[in-house]
């Protein structure tokens, strides 16, 4: 690690002040931010990729929105670059290949947190197919 480099607990606490969660002890701000987890990482990854103080490997899990750092770990969906093992998963949780391309570049702390990413995905899609059929029932 480089002198001076923020860690993961310093840019975890960066995120969770931009939210609103309790402050450390003895700290006191007047307006403190109450933004949502992606627009509070929205201003983390400002500071990463334009003023550069804050390392880029430092990313959100779209499925629980945990800040983790992808250099010890991670998933990143990619439409181009599947390997056997990730289109063996995919091709279980039926996820297809326009929807590895609508959500490439998507980050995940985990394997099990993208896993439930697509199940939610897929039960969403479900719902609304269901929502569908019952409106063509009433009409
Ligand atoms: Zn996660």
């Amino acid at each position: 690690m480089k002198t001076n480099e923020i860690t993961i607990d310093q840019v975890r606490e960066v995120y969770e002040m931009l939210q609103g969660m309790p402050l450390p002890e003895g700290w006191h701000m007047a307006e403190q931010p109450q933004l949502t987890p992606g627009a509070a990482f929205a201003v983390i990854w400002f500071l990463q990729e334009r003023l550069r103080v804050i390392p880029d490997h430092y990313e959100r899990c779209k499925n629980c929105d945990e800040v983790f750092d992808t250099d010890y770990g991670g998933q990143v969906v990619s439409a181009d670059d599947v390997d056997e093992y990730d289109q063996a998963a995919y091709d279980a949780i039926g996820v297809s290949a326009d929807e590895l391309r609508e959500y490439e570049g998507a980050q995940f702390c985990d394997v099990e947190c993208e896993a439930q990413f697509w199940h939610d995905l897929h039960n969403d899609l479900t719902d609304t197919e269901e929502e569908m059929k019952c409106q063509k029932l009433l009409i």
